[in-house]
C-alpha cells in the first residue's frame, strides 16, 4: 500500500522478516509467501502487508530471520473441562484397561466436570488457553458438553463468556448439549431439554449450535430438530459427523448451511461434493485420530478432491490433549499427507471459515484485525519438521502485543 502523503506513522510495524505469508483466501500458493515482507498495524486493524518501508512504527517488533503469519484459528475444541482421564488414557495405550477409580470417557469427564464450580472451569480453561495464545493461537472455538443437563449446559456457557472476557484471544463460544447423553437418561429426553433450553443460549453468548451425530450418540433426526431449532434461535449449525459410521448427516449439515463438518471419516465422496457446494468447510482433526488411535483416519486429500475449504483443529478435550496448532500442522503433513501449505492454510484461513470469521481474522490482508505472530524459525516449513517445538516467538492479537521475547530490546523500544 502506499501512503498518501507524507511518512504515515502508525501503531505497530513488524519488519525484516525472512518470508511473511498472508494466507489470504485468494493467494494463489495457498499461502501468499512474500519474502521480506513486513506488515503496518494501525488501531488494531491491519493497514498495509508486503513493502511497508514507508511507515514508521510507534512500535516496531524486528522480525529478521523470522517467519511472520497469521496467528492460528483452532475452530474445534473442548477445552472447557473438569479433571484429565490420564490414567484411561495411558491404560489404553498399552492395550490395558483403566485402573477400576478412572476416569473414563465422556461420561467420567462429565462427573468431574459437574463437581468444579464455575470459578475452578475458568482458571483450568484459562491454564490451557494461555498454552494455546503462547503456541500462536490468537482465536480459537470453545464448546460446551460435559454438562449434559440443562443446568450444567447453562454454566458451562457462563464459563465461556467469562473466558471470553478474561482472556485476550478471541474465543466463539459454541453450545453442545447433544455432545452425549448422561447415564440413565434417554437421548429422546435429553433431546427434548436440549430443545427447551436452545431458546436462551443466544443471550448466553453462544455464536454456534453442534450436534454430535454419530451411531450411540444423537441419530439424523435427532440432529436434524436441534440444528434446526437452533436456526429459529440465531445460533448457526456446526456439525460432529461420521466420525466412527456413516450417518447421512452431510446432506443434513448441505442443507441447513452448516458453517463446518467436523471428523467425516466415513462421509462418502458424494456427500463431500455436496458439502462442498453448500460452501461448508470440512474440519480434520489429525492429533485426535493419533490420541484415539482411530480405526479409519481421514484422508484429507478427499475434502480438496471434492472441492471443500479445510480447516485443521486441536480438538482438545480430555481425550486428546494438545493444545498445539503446530502440532495439528505437523501432524496434518506427516499423517493426512498435506502439504505444508495446505496444512498451514487451513490452520488460518481455513479455521477462521470454519467459524465465518474470514471477514475479520486468519490472514493478514489490509482491513483485517490485526492477529499475528512470528516464528523464530527461518521457514514456515519447519513448523511441519520441527516436532513438538514451539516456535511461535510474538503475538499479536488485535494490534496489541500479547506474547513478546524477554530478551529482545526491539521489543516495545518504539521508534517514534
Ligand atoms: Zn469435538
Amino acid at each position: 500500500m502506499t501512503p498518501l502523503s507524507g511518512t504515515p506513522t502508525v501503531d505497530l510495524l513488524v519488519t525484516g522478516a525472512a518470508e511473511l505469508l498472508t494466507c489470504a483466501g485468494d493467494a494463489a500458493d495457498l499461502i501468499g509467501r512474500i519474502p521480506g515482507g513486513g506488515v503496518a498495524v494501525d488501531a488494531g486493524r491491519i493497514v498495509a502487508v508486503g513493502d511497508v518501508t514507508g511507515y514508521i512504527g510507534r512500535q516496531t517488533l524486528d522480525a529478521t530471520g523470522m517467519v511472520v503469519m497469521p496467528g492460528f484459528v483452532d475452530c474445534h475444541t473442548h477445552v472447557v473441562f473438569g479433571g484429565d482421564r490420564a490414567s484411561e488414557y495411558v491404560a489404553n495405550a498399552a492395550g490395558q484397561q483403566p485402573p477400576a477409580d478412572a476416569s473414563v470417557g465422556i461420561v467420567g469427564t462429565m462427573a468431574d466436570t459437574r463437581s468444579k464450580t464455575v470459578d475452578q472451569l475458568v482458571d483450568d480453561a484459562a491454564a490451557r488457553i494461555h498454552e494455546m495464545i503462547d503456541a500462536g493461537t490468537t482465536t480459537l472455538e470453545s464448546k460446551t458438553g460435559y454438562g449434559l443437563d440443562s443446568a450444567a449446559e447453562a454454566r458451562l456457557l457462563e464459563v465461556n463468556a467469562r473466558l471470553a472476557e478474561l482472556l485476550p484471544a478471541r474465543i466463539i463460544s459454541t453450545y453442545l448439549g447433544a455432545h452425549a447423553t448422561a447415564p440413565g437418561r434417554d437421548p429422546k429426553d435429553w433431546t427434548v431439554d436440549i430443545l427447551n433450553q436452545l431458546p436462551g443460549v443466544a443471550r448466553q453468548g453462544a455464536v454456534f449450535n453442534d450436534v454430535y451425530c454419530d451411531d450411540g450418540y444423537f441419530s439424523l433426526a435427532q440432529s436434524r430438530s436441534i440444528l434446526e431449532e437452533g436456526a429459529r434461535q440465531g445460533v448457526r449449525a456446526k456439525i460432529h459427523l461420521d466420525a466412527y459410521s456413516h450417518t447421512g448427516a452431510a446432506s443434513l449439515a448441505a442443507d441447513l448451511g452448516a458453517v463446518s463438518a467436523d471428523h467425516l471419516n466415513f462421509t462418502t465422496d458424494a456427500e463431500l461434493r455436496e458439502l462442498a457446494a453448500a460452501g461448508v468447510t470440512g474440519v480434520y482433526m489429525p492429533c485426535l485420530e493419533f490420541a484415539v488411535n482411530h480405526p479409519a483416519p481421514l484422508d484429507p486429500h478427499r475434502l480438496y478432491k471434492a472441492g471443500m475449504d479445510v480447516a485443521l483443529a486441536t480438538d482438545v478435550c480430555p481425550g486428546a490433549w494438545t493444545t498445539s496448532m503446530q502440532l495439528a500442522i505437523a501432524m496434518g503433513c506427516r499423517t493426512g499427507g498435506m502439504s505444508i501449505a495446505q496444512a498451514v492454510r487451513a490452520a488460518t484461513y481455513g479455521g477462521a471459515c470454519a467459524l465465518d470469521l474470514q471477514a475479520e481474522t486468519g490472514s493478514l490482508v489490509p482491513g483485517l484485525a490485526a492477529d499475528l505472530q512470528v516464528l523464530d524459525v527461518p521457514s514456515h516449513k519447519h513448523l511441519a519438521y520441527r516436532l513438538g517445538r514451539n516456535s511461535t516467538q510474538t503475538v499479536v492479537i488485535g494490534g496489541a502485543v500479547i506474547k513478546a521475547p524477554a530478551m529482545k530490546s526491539a521489543i516495545g523500544a518504539g521508534v517514534e
